[in-house]
């Protein structure tokens, strides 16, 4: 199967590269909020929106403007990407709104600003060119009107790339990301049937697997570790004179330490993902509403713990690999029903890490009754009913689960 992949390498471009990058990032964000004022006005007015095809014949007489000649100075490639981008972003908006679009709410495109991160897209009509020498660890990458940018080369492109998007950080970190188009790599042969996975926050999930494994998932809460030095930033950047120089070195220092974090927090993301993904055939997981618990009391943790992330790689991954990823209700009580005998229960409080079921007397463990459920609930594990209760009552016992582990990710703890 086909698909299209990006592939990021930093970028370290010389001061004068800086300098006509910055320039680009600003005309592509002109252009970007020119398309949505003029949709906002015209929303306002209830006048009909200018077409795409206006609009670009708009951006060209637009370089012969005494006002807005400047944008002549940059390739006029990104320019028409930007549009496209505001564009599509408005019929993902639209889409959502009629209900067209499945998935998580598509908000309105807003105004772009300078302290965001910026990007400018360069397809291949722009002629940007590749280079680099096999078993080099150096790249160039010529783009028009910028120059010769050096690539910090990590790994070897599948195949020749469509576009390079050029991005820049808030901490001021410069990566060039390509799209190529792939088939799909070779995985490896499942170890696991079938598992299920409870996502949680003491341990980031709870796997059991239809053949009686278990294991946790450690959370490392990346943003609660640094949160300390976090404060520490945030107190120095209040203290600085806003505009002044010190000012702007404080900001890129606490922006590279956000950075970090959430660069720690996707690699490992993606590890256990990739890992998930290789060891079973079949997972079945939650469908959680990470916007409605982000906003309660627990939310921080649930961002920490990045649980939507989570979710959407062993998805993507999962659909790549050709396994069978099944998603349950997010209204199903896993937590309360009893996976022996199916009779649902109260509700329980985060505490309460086992109990005995009030109908069967079958002891469980929170975490592994619940995956279990998950697992029966997404018609995974058809050979656990078969066999009757017995099978379940000793998958869902509290075993090694019921205190995370901290052990090498690979490693899987029998029950027997
Ligand atoms: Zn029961």
């Amino acid at each position: 199967m086909a698909s299209i992949k990006r592939y990021r390498y930093r970028a370290y471009p010389t001061k004068g590269q800086a300098h006509a990058l910055s320039c680009l990032y600003g005309c592509c964000r002109f252009v970007y909020n020119r398309f949505v004022a003029v949709r906002e006005t015209m929303f306002k007015v209830g006048g009909r929106m200018p077409t795409f095809t206006q609009l670009a014949r708009d951006l060209t007489q637009s370089k012969n403007d005494p006002d807005t000649s400047w944008l002549k100075t940059v390739s006029a490639v990104p320019l028409q990407q930007s549009l496209r981008h505001a564009r599509t972003a408005y019929d993902n908006y639209f889409a959502w709104k009629k209900g067209d679009r499945k998935g998580p709410e598509v908000g309105k495109p807003t105004f772009k600003t300078r302290r965001g991160t910026q990007s400018a897209e360069f397809t291949l009509n722009s002629r940007f060119k590749l280079e680099h020498e096999p078993g080099c660890k150096w790249a160039f990458l010529t783009l028009p009107k910028v120059g010769r940018v050096k690539l910090r080369w990590t790994r070897d492109l599948p195949t020749v790339p469509k576009t390079v998007t050029v991005i820049r950080r808030p901490c001021g970190r410069y990566e060039a990301s390509f799209t190529t188009i792939t088939t799909s790599r070779i995985t490896p042969k499942a170890l696991h049937a079938e598992a299920g996975v409870d996502i949680g926050l003491l341990s980031l999930g709870v796997v059991r697997r239809s053949d009686g494994t278990c294991e946790a998932i450690e959370n490392p809460r990346f943003l609660k570790n640094s949160e300390r030095r976090l404060r520490h930033l945030d107190r120095e950047l209040a203290r600085k004179r806003k505009g002044s120089r010190n000012y702007e070195k404080a900001r890129t220092r606490r922006a590279r330490a956000y950075q970090k974090v959430k660069d720690t927090r996707l690699d490992y993301l993606t590890k256990t993902a990739r890992r998930l993904i290789d060891e079973n055939q079949a997972i079945a997981l939650e469908t959680l509403s990470i916007t409605g618990l982000a906003k309660t009391r627990l939310g921080k943790s649930v961002l920490d713990a990045g649980w939507g992330t989570l979710i959407r790689l062993v998805t993507q991954m999962g659909r790549e690999a050709g396994r069978d990823i099944r998603r349950i209700s997010r209204w199903y009580a896993s937590t309360q029903t009893c996976c022996v005998c199916h009779v649902k229960d109260k509700p329980k409080p985060l505490n309460i890490r086992e109990w005995d079921c009030p109908n069967c007397g079958a002891r469980l463990d929170r975490d592994a009754n619940a995956a279990v459920n998950i697992m029966l609930a997404a018609g995974l594990a058809e050979s656990l009913n078969a066999c009757g209760g017995d099978v379940n009552r000793k998958l869902a016992m509290p075993a090694a689960t019921s205190t995370p582990m901290k052990q090498e990710p690979s490693e899987t703890i029998p029950l027997h």
